[in-house]
Formats: C-alpha cells, sequence, structure tokens
C-alpha cells in the first residue's frame, strides 16, 4: 500500500519544494530519526518547514473520527463518503503534479469541483492572463539580461526568502526599484524606492496613461523612472498577486501587463509573478492541460466541464453550505481546515504527517500522506511556470502519496 521512496544521496544537491523558487543547490542533514536540516542554506521558510518533520511521522496512523486505524478501513470509509456525496468539493490540493492529475481522475468519478488553497490569487492571475495576456518573464532571464529590475507593491523577501540571491545574485550592474512599497532590506542590488505611500492602483492608472497615451503625469518620480526604463536594456518587473488588494487584483495585474506591453514596443521587459504556493501553479497547470480549464472546474464523466471563478471559489461554496463532502489535500504543511466548513459536512484529509484535527461532528477521514520531496519523489512547476523541477525524497518513511491514494479510491469508484 506505501510507495517505496527513492531516498536522495545524502552528498547530491537536493530541491526544496517549500516554495515556487524550488532552489535545488541545497545540501540536507539527515538524521538517523527521521529529522532534517538545512544547515549551509539561510532560509527562514526552509528551515520552518524542514521542523515540521519529526521521528513522530513514521508512526503516524490514518483514523476515523479521531480513532487510529488502518489504511485500508480509512480508504474503505473514504469511498463511502465519496459515493454518498452530490456535490464534493476538493479543496486545498497542496500536491505536485501526479497528484493532481490522480485527483482530477478521482474528482471525474465523483463529480467534484476543484479548487486550490490560494484559489482566490489563481483566479486573479487567470483572468488577467485570459483578457489582456501577458508578457511574462523566467528567474534565469532577470538574471542574465535584467539591468533594471522594478518591484511593484510588494517584499519578495517576505515569502520568497532567496528571491533576490535567485534573481538577482551578486555582483552584477543592476539596479533596483521599488515602486509603492517600502525597501526590502533583503535586496542584494543598489536600491531606491518612490510612492511607497501612493495607493498603488492610482500609481498604475497614471503610470498607464503616461506609458501607453503619451499623457503628461504630476509625477515627476514616475515620468523619471519610465524614461530609465527606456534607456535600460531590459526591465523586469516583479510582483505579488497575493499582496495586491483581493478585490481588485486583477485589474492591477492587467495594468501592469499593460505597461509591460507597451515598453515592449520600443525596449525591452517582462513580468515575473511571485506566486504558485502549495503546489498551485503546478496543480492549476496539470488540470489545465487535462481539462482545458483552470483550477475552479467541476469534472463529471459524462458531462460537461463546468468552469466557474466565482461560483466555485471555496469559501463560496462553504458559507452558501453548497457542497455535502471535502476531500481536503494539504501535504506540505498541516493546512487546517477552512473554517467556514459546517462541523457536520463529511471531510476526507489527505494531509501533512503532523496534521493534528479538530474533533468534528461530521465523519472525518485523515490519511497521513507524503510530502512530495521529504518522503517520495515528484514534480512540481517553478515559480516562472517555464521549468518542472524533478523532485526526490530525502528519507525513507513509508507513507502513501496523494497520487497513490487518489488512484486507489479512484479504482473503488470506478463503475465495475
Ligand atoms: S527560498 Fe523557497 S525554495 Fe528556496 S530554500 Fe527557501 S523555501 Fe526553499
Amino acid at each position: 500500500m506505501h510507495d517505496s521512496p527513492t531516498t536522495s544521496n545524502p552528498q547530491a544537491a537536493w530541491t526544496c519544494p517549500f516554495c515556487p523558487l524550488l532552489c535545488d543547490d541545497i545540501t540536507l542533514a539527515p538524521s538517523g530519526d527521521h529529522r532534517l536540516a538545512a544547515p549551509h542554506t539561510a532560509c527562514p521558510r526552509l528551515a520552518a518547514s524542514l521542523a515540521r518533520f519529526g521521528p513522530q511521522d513514521a508512526s503516524q496512523k490514518p483514523a476515523i473520527d479521531g480513532q487510529a486505524t488502518d489504511l485500508a478501513s480509512a480508504l474503505s470509509r473514504a469511498v463511502a463518503i465519496l459515493s454518498k456525496a452530490r456535490r464534493p468539493l476538493f479543496g486545498g490540493l497542496a500536491t505536485d503534479v501526479a497528484g493532481a492529475r490522480a485527483l482530477y481522475e478521482l474528482a471525474a468519478h465523483c463529480g467534484a469541483i476543484l479548487d486550490h488553497l490560494h484559489g482566490d490569487t489563481l483566479a486573479d492571475s487567470n483572468r488577467a492572463l485570459q483578457d489582456r495576456g501577458a508578457f511574462f518573464t523566467t528567474l534565469s532571464e532577470v538574471r542574465s539580461r535584467a539591468d533594471l529590475v522594478i518591484v511593484f507593491a510588494c517584499e519578495p523577501s517576505r515569502r520568497y526568502p532567496r528571491f533576490y540571491e535567485r534573481a538577482i545574485g551578486e555582483g552584477r550592474n543592476v539596479s533596483v526599484v521599488f515602486v509603492g512599497c517600502d525597501i526590502d532590506k533583503a535586496s542584494t542590488a543598489p536600491t531606491e524606492s518612490i510612492l511607497a505611500e501612493t495607493d498603488p492602483f492610482d500609481t498604475l492608472a497614471l503610470w498607464s496613461a503616461h506609458v501607453e497615451g503619451g499623457r503628461a503625469i504630476p509625477i515627476p518620480e514616475l515620468v523619471a523612472l519610465t524614461e530609465r526604463i527606456h534607456s535600460a536594456q531590459y526591465t523586469a518587473f516583479i510582483y505579488e498577486p497575493s499582496t495586491l488588494s483581493t478585490q481588485h487584483a486583477a485589474l492591477a495585474i492587467e495594468a501592469l501587463q499593460r505597461i509591460v506591453k507597451s515598453i515592449n514596443r520600443t525596449t525591452r521587459a517582462g513580468a515575473l509573478a511571485l506566486t504558485g504556493d502549495d503546489g498551485a501553479a503546478s496543480v492549476n497547470q496539470a488540470i489545465t492541460w487535462l481539462s482545458g480549464f483552470p483550477l475552479r472546474t467541476r469534472v463529471a464523466y459524462g458531462l460537461p466541464l463546468d468552469h466557474d471563478a466565482h461560483r466555485y471559489r471555496t469559501e463560496t461554496l462553504l458559507s452558501r453550505g453548497e457542497i455535502d463532502a471535502l476531500l481536503w489535500v494539504s501535504s506540505f504543511a498541516p493546512e487546517p481546515l477552512p473554517a467556514s466548513l459546517d462541523d457536520d459536512v463529511p471531510a476526507i484529509v489527505l494531509g501533512h504527517p503532523s496534521t493534528q484535527l479538530p474533533a468534528r461532528t461530521g465523519p472525518t477521514v485523515f490519511i497521513p500522506v507524503a510530502t512530495p520531496g521529504i518522503d517520495s519523489g515528484g514534480h512540481l512547476f517553478r515559480v516562472d511556470t517555464s521549468v518542472v523541477a524533478p523532485l526526490t525524497a530525502a528519507r525513507d518513511v513509508a507513507l502513501p502519496t496523494v497520487a497513490t491514494v487518489a488512484s486507489q479510491l479512484a479504482q473503488a469508484r470506478r463503475p465495475s
């Protein structure tokens, strides 16, 4: 029943799965008791993620309604829940490409809606892409070509601690300008900040009018920055969709992309969105190539696909009581169940081995699963979605992968 991980060679560089930068230069120091550390890598996000793994993971058991059980019984109860459900939601979806593929097949057998933990951010980015298209760049292109980097309304090192190391490096002839935010102290290049106190939407509206329409604007800092962009060889725009206002993030992304597009009429520029955490980019890509639609799609064998970024939002579905079962997937960290989930809705949790579920009144199945890159191999899309990184197991703990569990559930749901 368990997957046999191919454990990485302790001397070989290991790829970190805990943020979409997917740093692949890490030397792990595994201990004999399944603890992990990366003593030569200065990354608080990696350190905090590794600290969640320990000797207890090897003895973590599935549970039904809080009572420990074996995997076969947990799978059987999960099948019973899914068989009764008429409108299940597969949420969280923090998994890798193989997990997404297997969950898609299971969803098709169940008529399930698919949404991700970071579904709001994904939906905003998808909408801007659908409406306007985009000029994206890659980590490698920023590092090798950009002589001007514009960080718009965000602090990259807060969630992506090694961003400057990966995208800019040391000793290069590059300047970083923070627009609509303070200087990120982790920046490794000469920096300045402009319009830190100005509403990002006002900045984008005026900047867009100036760059696209050639209009005079009363903000000399933006006019001067536009001149710098036109004399630079390559400008990279960096933004973080999750830090933009959730009400209007798609509009802000569209406005930024319009500016980048206008600049490309006369010189070169590209945008890099810092997003795709917890497998979001990987799952969205996999579901899109399997169905033709991004996440927030309902799939059912024999019925047309139904995509609706508003109606199929996890929070909306839960707060309106529109689902009758939740399958929650959280393999990178012990993400709690959504607060808006009614206590009596049946739940199946494919979770990180350190997950602690609260007592619930509804039927609840917990199956501890392998974390890709820790307990199993796998594949994840990098932040720029141009590279799919292979992951290697870092330790030998026998936990099933999300793909294995989902395939077994699909097998049981398949008509005989
Ligand atoms: S920056 Fe991200 S990918 Fe790199 S080591 Fe830190 S958490 Fe891992």
